[in-house]
Parts: structure tokens; C-alpha cells; sequence
């Protein structure tokens, strides 16, 4: 089962390609084009998984990231790079903050659903995470 996705992504272009591709494939996709709102669905929603664009205006993706591995009720979410920026020096902070992943755009759209699924089954480091009763999440 494909499972639940928050994509956080400024670009709405962006955004529409990668949300249209995973609910494609099944998966559940949340949306948040800032990071202010990304931090505030995570905590609601406990996704299985974040794709993180970096170069989010305001607060940018590392910073994001930070914040939600800060936070006890964030820090198991699997927090995967999604940039433009393909430099070492790029995926060295992107692990730094946190990020269990990294994937340059543009990506192959073939092999993301795939790729997404194996960050989603690597990333988090309690299996046993209970999701999708939160409260305050109504999608
Ligand atoms: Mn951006």
C-alpha cells in the first residue's frame, strides 16, 4: 500500500507534477506550499513520508526540516530533499537537517513512485507508527 505523502513545494507547476504523479500511483498526497504550513500538517496528518523542496521561499526546506525533526511528534517522518541543487556540498546539508534522502529535479517520472515507496520503507525508523486518526487532519 502506496501510503500517505506531504509534498512541500512553492513551485505550484511543481507541485501540480508531483502530487498529480503520486496520486496516480495511489498514494495519499497532502500540500503545502510553505513552511509554516508544512510544519502544521505534519504534526496533523503524520504522513509516512515528506518530500521537501529546499528552495521553499521564507523559511527554506533545511530550515523545515530542522523543525520538524526538533519536534517528538515529527522527528520519525522520513524527510526526503527535493532540489534543483545536485552539489555534494547540497546533499551533505540536506543530510545535516535531517534529510533521510535526496532527489534532483527534474527526476525520472518512471522510477519516482518506486523511489518514493523505498525512502517511505527505509526512511522511518519506527515501523510501528500509528497515522491517520489525528484529529486535526481531515484528508
Ligand atoms: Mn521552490
Amino acid at each position: 500500500m502506496p501510503g500517505r505523502v506531504l509534498v512541500v513545494e512553492d513551485n505550484d507547476m511543481h507541485m501540480q507534477l508531483v502530487s498529480d504523479l503520486l496520486t496516480l500511483h495511489g498514494f495519499n498526497v497532502l500540500r503545502a506550499a510553505t513552511g509554516a504550513r508544512a510544519l502544521v500538517l505534519a504534526e496533523e496528518c503524520s504522513p509516512d513520508l515528506i518530500l521537501m523542496d529546499i528552495s521553499l521561499k521564507g523559511m527554506n526546506g533545511l530550515e523545515v526540516t530542522r523543525m520538524l525533526k526538533q519536534n517528538p511528534n515529527t522527528a520519525a517522518i522520513p524527510v526526503v530533499a527535493l532540489t534543483t541543487y545536485a552539489m555534494q556540498h547540497d546533499r551533505v546539508q540536506a543530510a545535516e537537517a535531517g534529510c533521510a534522502g535526496f532527489i534532483t529535479k527534474p527526476f525520472d517520472t518512471r522510477t519516482f513512485p518506486a523511489l518514493i515507496t523505498s525512502f517511505m520503507q527505509k526512511g522511518g525508523s519506527d515501523g510501528g507508527r500509528e497515522h491517520g486518526e489525528s484529529a486535526g487532519c481531515r484528508r
